[in-house]
C-alpha cells in the first residue's frame, strides 16, 4: 500500500470528489441504464429506445421522446445536486418522480464520456453537449427531434479500479436486459425497445397490454399456459399472470412482483405466491408469475432509497392471506388440469397455422434476433420513425394473437360428480368426459390424494374413526424404530391406529384408519415408522405432511382393478377434497383434452 508522506489535510478537487461520489450512484452499466431510463420516464416519454454494446461497458445510448432540456439548463443538469424535480426538502413528501436527488447525470459524467442531444417542443433547434470526465468539451446547436438522447461511452475509463470489478460483457448485458424487461412491464404504456450489439432483443407495444408485453419480452416457453387472475377489494387490487401447475420452472427467476407500479422484492409476496402452489407442483419446481399488486399507499412503507427495491407491508398477515386466498381459488379450479398436447394428424397446406409453426416463429424472433443496420441507428438526428423495423412489430403481433388464446380464463366451476364415466384403461386410468372436455384420471394419484387428505383430517380431529381388526397384528421393529415409534406414538394414534408397545421392540395394532383395507393400513404404518426420526414431530405440520404424503404413495397399490362402483366411490371421495387436481407430490390427478383439440386433430376446425 502506498503511504502518503505528508499528512496535511487538503480539499479534494471537484473532479476527484465527483468520482468518489459517483461510485454510490453508478457502480456498473446497469445502474447507468437505470438512472437514464428513470430520467426519461420522469420526462414524460412514451417511447424509450435503449442500445448497448459490450454489456454497456463501451456504449450505452438512451433515446426518449420526453420533454427535453432547455438550452440554458443543459449544463446545469450535469451539476451535482441539480434537479428540476424538487425545490426544497418539504417537496420530498409529495414526490412523484423516480429521481429527485440530482446526482445521476453528474455521477455518470464524472466517470465516462457523455454526449447529450436534447430538444424541447418549443425550441426550433436542439443542442448537443459533450462531456468527458465531468468537463464540457463541446456545446453546439443541432437539428434533432423533440426529446433527449444520451450516449455514455467508455464507462469508468478514468476509474480503472471500478473497471476491474465489472463482469464479462454477457453478464453485464444480462443485468441490463433483466432490468429493462422489468421496467417495461411496470410501464406498459411506454414503448420500450432494447438493442444489444446491433440486434433488437425485444420491443414492447406501449399500448398498456401487459400480457402482450410478457409475450414480447419472455420466451413463449414462459408466456404460454398462464392463467390470468384478478381480484379487487377495498384495500388491494391484484392482477396476475401465473403459471398453471403444469408449467413450472427450475428456479424462481420468473417470479416478478410489482407493487403500485414498481418492481419490488418482497419476502411476503414471494412466500404467498409460492405457498399458493403447495402440493400442486413437485418439490424443486417453481411457478412463473407476473404479479401486479395495487395497495392503498398507507398500508406500505416504501424505502425510497433509489437502489433498494424493498417494501414493507404494514399488515403483512392480511396481505398474505388475501394473496394466498385469491391464488388458491384460481389454481384449485379446472384450469389446473393440464391439457394433453396435441398436433394435427395431417400435414397442412392451407393457410391455417398450426401450433408448431407459431412456436418456431417466436423462437426465431427471440433467439436469432433481428438484425438492424448499425449505422442507421447510430446516425443523427435520431428519429423514431427511422428506427422502426415494421417487421419485428408485425411478427410480435402475429405471435401475440396466436398465444393470447392460450391464456386461460377461470371459467365456470368444475364438478367431478357431473363427469360422465366411460371406463378404465391399463387398469390405471379412468376415462371420463363432460360437454367440453375428455379427461384421463390417474386412479392412483386420485387415491393417494384422498388417503392423504383423510389422514391429515384425522390428525386434526379429536375423535378419529378407526376400524378394529378381527385379529390384531403384531409388528416387530428394530431398536431405533421402536424408540422413534414410542416418541411419536400420539401421531400414529392420531391417524387412526390403535397401537401399543408389546415388549421387545414389538407393537400390537388392534385397529387401523377406517378408510383403508388391511394391506394399505399395514403398508402405510410401516412407511410412517420408517420415516420417523428420534425427535417428536407431533406439532411440525410440514414434516408430518411430508411423511404422510410419502407413505400414501407406497400404500396405494399399482394396477388395482376398480369396478364401476369403486370408481364412482373414488370420484365421490375425490370431489370432497380440498385439492383434487394433484397428488400430494404435485403430480396431476387429471389431464384433459378439449373438444376443440379433438376436432383440431381430426381437422374439423
Ligand atoms: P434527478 O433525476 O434526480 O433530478 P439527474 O441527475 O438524473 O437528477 O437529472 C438532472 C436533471 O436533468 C433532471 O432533474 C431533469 O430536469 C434533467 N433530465 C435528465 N434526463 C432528462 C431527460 N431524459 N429528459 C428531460 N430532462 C432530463
Ligand atoms: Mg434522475
Amino acid at each position: 500500500m502506498k503511504v502518503l508522506e505528508n499528512k496535511r489535510i487538503v480539499k479534494l478537487s471537484t473532479s476527484t470528489a465527483n468520482k468518489i461520489a459517483a461510485g454510490e450512484v453508478v457502480d456498473r452499466p446497469v445502474s447507468v441504464v437505470k438512472e437514464l431510463i428513470e430520467n426519461s420516464i420522469d420526462a414524460g416519454a412514451d417511447s424509450i429506445i435503449v442500445e448497448i454494446e459490450q454489456g454497456g461497458k463501451s456504449y450505452i445510448r438512451i433515446t426518449d421522446n420526453g420533454s427535453g432540456i432547455l438550452y440554458e439548463d443543459v449544463e446545469n443538469a450535469f451539476e451535482r445536486h441539480a434537479t428540476s424535480k424538487i425545490r426544497e426538502a418539504e417537496d420530498l413528501q409529495y414526490i412523484n418522480t423516480l429521481g429527485f436527488r440530482g446526482e445521476a447525470l453528474a455521477s455518470i459524467a464524472a466517470v465516462s464520456r457523455v454526449e447529450i442531444i436534447t430538444k424541447t417542443k418549443n425550441n426550433k433547434a436542439g443542442i448537443k453537449l459533450k462531456i468527458a470526465g465531468g468537463t464540457v468539451i463541446e456545446k453546439k446547436e443541432t437539428g434533432c427531434p423533440d426529446g433527449t438522447t444520451i450516449i455514455v461511452s467508455e464507462l469508468f475509463y478514468n476509474v480503472p479500479a471500478r473497471l476491474k470489478f465489472l463482469k464479462q460483457d454477457a453478464a453485464e448485458a444480462n443485468l441490463i436486459i433483466d432490468f429493462i424487461s422489468k421496467i417495461s412491464l411496470a410501464y406498459s404504456n411506454i414503448k420500450f425497445r432494447l438493442i444489444n450489439n446491433g440486434k433488437i432483443l425485444f420491443s414492447t407495444s406501449g399500448d398498456g397490454n401487459v400480457y402482450k408485453n410478457i409475450v414480447s419480452i419472455y420466451k413463449q416457453e414462459i408466456a404460454h399456459d398462464l392463467i390470468h387472475i384478478s381480484e379487487e377489494t377495498e384495500i388491494y387490487k391484484l392482477d396476475a399472470y401465473i403459471s398453471t401447475p403444469s408449467n413450472t420452472r427450475p428456479s424462481k427467476k420468473h417470479q416478478i412482483f410489482f407493487v403500485n407500479g414498481r418492481y419490488i422484492k418482497s419476502a411476503v409476496l414471494d412466500r404467498s405466491f409460492n405457498n399458493s402452489y403447495h402440493e400442486l407442483i413437485p418439490d424443486g419446481r417453481y411457478p412463473v408469475g407476473f404479479i401486479f399488486l395495487q395497495i392503498v399507499p398507507d398500508r406500505i412503507d416504501v424505502n425510497i432509497h433509489p437502489n433498494k427495491r424493498e417494501i414493507k407491508f404494514r399488515e403483512e398477515k392480511d396481505a398474505e392471506d388475501f394473496i394466498v386466498r385469491v391464488f388458491k381459488a384460481g389454481l384449485r379450479s379446472s384450469v389446473s388440469i393440464p391439457t394433453i398436447k396435441t398436433k394435427r394428424l395431417f400435414k397442412e397446406n392451407e393457410n391455417v397455422k398450426s401450433e408448431t409453426t407459431e412456436q418456431v416463429n417466436i423462437n426465431k424472433l427471440l433467439e436469432t434476433k433481428q438484425d438492424v443496420s448499425h449505422d442507421i441507428i447510430k446516425e443523427y438526428p435520431v428519429s423514431f420513425k427511422a428506427q422502426e423495423t415494421v417487421n419485428i412489430e408485425k411478427q410480435s403481433e402475429i405471435i401475440f394473437s396466436a398465444i393470447e388464446e392460450s391464456v386461460e380464463k377461470i371459467e365456470k366451476p368444475f364438478y367431478i360428480m357431473d363427469l360422465n364415466i366411460l371406463g378404465t384403461i391399463f387398469s390405471t386410468y379412468i376415462l371420463a368426459s363432460d360437454a367440453e372436455c375428455f379427461y384421463l384420471i390417474d386412479q392412483h394419484a386420485a387415491h393417494e390424494r384422498v388417503l392423504y387428505e383423510q389422514l391429515l383430517d384425522a390428525l386434526n380431529n379429536e375423535d378419529v374413526i378407526t376400524q378394529r381388526l378381527l385379529t390384531p397384528m403384531v409388528i416387530q421393529l428394530s431398536y431405533s424404530e421402536a424408540h422413534n415409534t414410542e416418541m411419536n406414538i400420539e401421531l400414529i394414534r392420531g391417524l387412526g391406529y390403535e397401537i401399543e408397545a408389546f415388549g421387545n421392540n414389538a407393537f400390537i395394532i388392534k385397529a387401523i384408519p377406517y378408510m383403508m383395507d388391511f394391506g394399505e393400513g399395514r403398508a402405510l404404518l410401516e412407511d410412517v415408522i420408517e420415516s420417523l426420526t428420534d425427535e417428536q414431530i407431533f406439532s411440525d405440520k410440514n414434516k408430518i405432511e411430508k411423511i404422510i404424503g410419502r407413505a400414501c404413495k407406497k400404500a396405494v397399490k399399482a394396477n388395482d382393478h376398480l369396478d364401476e362402483k369403486e370408481i364412482k366411490h373414488l370420484l365421490e371421495l375425490l370431489s370432497q377434497m380440498k385439492n383434487p387436481f394433484s397428488c400430494p407430490h404435485g403430480r396431476p390427478v387429471f389431464v384433459k383434452l378439449t373438444k376443440y383439440d379433438v376436432e383440431r386433430m381430426f381437422k374439423r376446425v
